[in-house]
């Protein structure tokens, strides 16, 4: 009996050892450090990188790993993600914002490099295009609705004109929106964010197309976004450099430069 009792007193000891070994520390901490966003593509480029009008963005967001378009011309964005030591092979997932040639031109050069890959496209992209991406290998997945695509990520669903798609990050600090020259218009993408998702945006990456916009417009367009609850922005490639101006002085310390080689974490 003695034994008996003593053999109970031991299993418990070893099971309360180990207890720590199987709970995890802290996982959402652990997940949310190392997401970042590094920009691949752009019209600017930071010394030693090459800048060429179009976008690209490497999105690294939990387990994820998804090229956000592809920029004009593969070559440029090989010998970008070269020089920042992103292996192409790493990608898992190609998020198209739309059709025109300054965010898909560099797509087939990718996926030559690495086939192994889903590519999120919209689903009025003509069938020619889809067949090409079929062809390497890589799985194509349509989009037309909103919709939860990865865990925690959404796609904002083709809006028009042009047919363009969002790519919505849900983070511990508010919504991360990416895109890719808001032809649908910046205030209206970030609104669909949030109404999707019923949080509010903390960070807006990529094309805002304001090339040529009045003042007036732009200092208005600045207004919508912080009232959605925008904190930080980064405009990108097709925004222009005179709303690049009048943004940096509306969201000061809050604007950050954008340009090939720059990475933005939260
Ligand atoms: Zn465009
Ligand atoms: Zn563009």
């Amino acid at each position: 009996m003695r034994r008996f009792f003593l053999i109970i007193v031991a299993i418990l000891v070893l099971v309360l050892a180990f207890i720590p070994l199987f709970r995890q520390q802290n996982p959402a901490r652990q997940q949310e450090s190392g997401n970042k966003i590094t920009i691949v593509y752009d019209n600017k480029a930071l010394s030693g990188f090459k800048g060429s009008w179009g976008f690209a963005a490497l999105v690294k967001f939990k387990n994820y790993t998804i090229l956000f378009d592809t920029g004009s011309d593969g070559e440029i964005l090989l010998s970008n993600m070269n020089k920042l030591g992103i292996d192409p092979k790493s990608i898992q997932y190609i998020f198209l914002s739309h059709i025109h040639g300054d965010h898909t031109g560099g797509l087939w050069a990718i996926l030559k490099e690495n086939s192994n890959v889903t590519v999120f496209l919209p689903s009025i992209f003509p069938d020619g295009f889809k067949e090409k991406v079929r062809s390497f290998g890589a799985k194509v997945v349509e989009i037309y609705e909103p919709k939860e695509i990865l865990e925690d990520i959404y796609t904002t669903g083709v809006m028009f004109p042009v047919g363009e798609q969002a790519l919505i990050l849900k983070t511990s600090k508010g919504l991360v929106v990416v895109v890719g020259c808001s032809h649908p218009g910046i205030v209206k993408i970030v609104e669909r964010a949030e109404n999707i998702t019923g949080e509010n945006a903390y960070l807006v990456v990529g094309g805002f197309h304001l090339f040529g916009a009045p003042e007036r417009e732009i200092r208005k367009i600045g207004t919508s976004l912080k009232r959605l609850g925008v904190q930080k922005i980064m405009p990108c490639h097709c925004t222009g450099s005179k709303a690049e101006d009048i943004f940096a002085e509306e969201f000061g310390t809050d604007y950050i430069e954008c340009g090939t080689g720059k990475t933005i974490s939260w």
